[in-house]
């Protein structure tokens, strides 16, 4: 998926868990979800740049389950600064629905290799091909859930 689909699909993930957990605005959060888009859009780095590419594969290790979860251990275990953990449960968050995103393309991923090497597609859902029609209706239907949790205040 296109880096907007990740951001726009984090971005409705992001609202929900704010609704969610009942934050209210404040600097903690805003950088928090700053973090999150980060984390959102950073699995691709093993695209962008080509040396990346070649050692860990498009993907690859950058997209299991291993480093949101190495995140959320560090959260628990360190728990030092307001800031700084919930800046780490929303880039865990942002991580988490790129994998989400990409786990309904056609291409999956595989997100517990090198302990499971299998794809998970959830059935029906691998038509969100990058630049299709359908992709272009996920971000569609992101936008106007957003716009409808923004507008419920
Ligand atoms: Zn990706």
């Amino acid at each position: 998926m296109k880096a907007a689909s990740h951001q726009l699909f984090y971005i409705t993930v992001m609202l929900a868990v704010i609704k969610i957990m009942g934050l209210s605005p404040s600097k903690e959060l805003a950088f928090a979800a700053v973090a999150g888009l980060v984390g959102s859009t950073l699995p691709d780095i093993d695209i962008k740049f080509s040396g990346l590419s070649r050692t860990l594969g498009h993907r690859g290790i950058v997209h299991t389950v291993w480093v949101p979860s190495g995140v959320v251990i560090s959260y628990f275990l360190l728990q030092t600064h307001r800031l700084l953990d919930l800046s780490a449960l929303f880039f865990a968050v942002g991580w988490l629905t790129h994998l989400i995103a990409d786990s309904i393309t056609p291409q999956g991923i595989r997100p517990f290799y090198p302990l499971y090497s299998g794809k998970i597609v959830p059935r029906g859902f691998g038509i969100f091909q990058t630049g299709s029609f359908y992709e272009t209706l996920f971000q569609f239907i992101n936008a106007l859930i957003i716009a409808i949790i923004t507008a419920g205040g």
